[in-house]
């Protein structure tokens, strides 16, 4: 590992990039997190080959081990959680609360993954012929390409990594190059393992270079991808002609409906932080707020009371609940989005102010629209920003109609205390996931988690479901 730049880790070493970048923290210009690798073509083919010559005997070491690398992965990251969970607020501009949290929540990815190295199971059945039996068990799908999004820079590695480990795959990593930080200090973490030499590998850099030459690989055997809708087709595209297993994790347009009947402030609650926690820059964000006529005006004036005791500000200062919007370029994206809705007709009844903090950072007031339709680009687009939008409708079928025209399918939520609507909505909403009197973010790590159309493509992630992408089934027929 070089003194200044923080490398590349292939093949058990810490290798120096071609080239390298600047961290620079959204929440202050002036705050340099540090200089990493970028990887070129020849590295990241050659981490492709050190994670095929590594994978075997990584799958041969035995459940034993592999439990106990997990645990202690899982253990040293929440061990680290403060410190950790501060470096991740710094390079990606979540709050320190946030960022702590996603740091806990990663550890607890790999305590999950560690006991279900120990739940693997197969099965055994009679053949239709006298005198045979047959066995099925899982193996290892092989080498896993992971490719990461910025939004969640610790935890979006640690629920694919943690379920690669556990089924006896080996790795190669590459996670968003607006935040390398974190996934470097997961690397470090997982380099002190003991683990085989090429098993876990980490190439930095950017999506169009290193990330296309993993998705064009005709070597690895399976890719999993977070990230946008557009990157997300292009993983697709490139994986099939290679007949790659491939599961995509995308974008979404989440709502949440409040009918007339709901607990008001607690829908005002799964409002606000569903739309704003994260700096809006959640794939669960509630986006769209389908609100029914009869508590619409009240909900609305609710909403804005709430929204005005948030604070936003330096992710590590004391008391503020919304962070820094990621990047310029992101900043340039949220502010476009709101001129667009102002152009077709919504009404900002609240925030979108571009702020000025003590640090030269990019922070924006949450933004709040009302009469807003959803055909507008507002409600159909991934703003990925700290904006939501009010619709109004008249019934509970309208508001359900309005939350499922949309291509997108990853969480749907409602407000209510009819269990007729609650039940009826569990059954009908065309999301993967459904929260009821709950935000439409925040998930647990034991149960799957993905969408419906053009939010998820292939498998579930997480909980027990992640092993029909981390491992192929063997069927064996045995004559005694
Ligand atoms: P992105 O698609 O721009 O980038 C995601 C990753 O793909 C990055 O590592 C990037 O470097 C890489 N990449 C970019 N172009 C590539 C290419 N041509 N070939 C291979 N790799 C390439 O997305 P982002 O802006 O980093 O993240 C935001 C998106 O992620 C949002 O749409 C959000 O909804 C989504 N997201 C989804 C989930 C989920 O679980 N559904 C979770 C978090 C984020």
């Amino acid at each position: 590992m070089s003194d200044s730049i923080f490398s590349n880790y292939i093949n058990g070493q810490w290798v120096d990039g071609a080239s390298s970048i600047i961290n620079i923290s959204p929440a202050d210009t002036s705050d340099i997190i540090g200089h990493y690798a970028q990887a070129d073509k020849a590295q990241t083919e050659a981490a492709i080959d050190a994670a095929i010559q590594g994978q075997l005997a990584w799958q041969e070491s035995g459940l034993e081990q592999r439990y106990s690398v997990l645990m202690a992965i899982g253990d040293e990251l929440i061990a680290r959680k403060d410190e950790l969970g501060k470096l991740l607020a710094r390079e990606e501009g979540k709050t320190l609360a946030e960022g702590v949290g996603e740091t806990y929540r990663s550890g607890q990815f790999f305590h999950y993954y560690a006991a279900e190295v120990l739940r693997q199971m197969g099965e055994t059945a009679d053949s239709v012929r006298p005198g045979v039996e047959i066995e099925t068990r899982r193996e290892p799908v092989g080498v896993v390409g992971i490719i990461t999004p910025w939004n969640f820079p610790t935890a979006t590695g640690a629920w694919k990594i943690a379920p690669a480990l556990a089924f006896g795959n080996s790795i190669v990593f590459k996670p968003a190059n607006q935040v390398p930080a974190s996934a470097w200090a997961l690397t470090e973490i997982i380099s002190r393992q003991g683990l085989p030499a090429g098993t876990f590998n980490l190439v930095m850099g950017p999506g169009a270079q290193v990330g296309d030459v993993l998705i064009h690989s005709t070597k690895i055997n399976a890719l999993t991808f977070t990230g946008s809708l557009e990157t997300g087709r292009k993983v697709a595209a490139a994986t099939a002609v290679n007949l790659v297993k491939c599961q995509l994790e995308m974008g979404s347009k989440n709502a949440l409906i409040v009918l007339d009947d709901a607990d008001l402030d607690n829908a005002v609650e799964c409002a606000v932080g569903g739309a704003y926690g994260g700096t809006g820059q959640k794939c669960t964000a509630s986006s769209r707020l389908i609100v029914t006529a009869g508590i619409h005006d009240l909900f609305v004036e609710k909403v804005i009371a709430r929204m005005k005791k948030l604070v936003v500000g330096h992710p590590l200062k004391e008391g503020v609940h919304i962070g820094a919007v990621a990047d310029a370029r992101q900043m340039e994206q949220n502010l476009n989005y709101l001129a667009i809705a102002k152009e077709e007709g919504g009404k900002l009844v609240y925030g979108g102010d571009v702020l000025t903090e003590e640090t030269d950072g990019y922070y924006m007031r949450p933004a709040l629209f009302t009469e807003t339709t959803n055909d507008m680009t507002i409600n159909r687009d991934e703003a990925f920003a700290p904006i939501a939008c009010v619709i109004k409708v008249q019934d509970y079928e309208e508001a359900l109609a309005t939350l499922n025209d949309t291509n997108f399918g990853l969480t749907g939520g409602i407000c209510t205390t009819s269990l007729k609507y609650a039940t009826d909505f569990k059954r009908r909403a065309k999301t993967g996931c459904v929260m009821i009197n709950l935000p439409t973010a925040g998930t647990d790590y034991h149960v799957p988690f993905g969408g419906r159309k053009d939010s998820s493509f292939g498998s579930r992630e997480q909980g027990t479901y992640a092993k029909e992408f981390y491992t192929i089934v063997k069927t064996t027929y045995i004559r005694a």
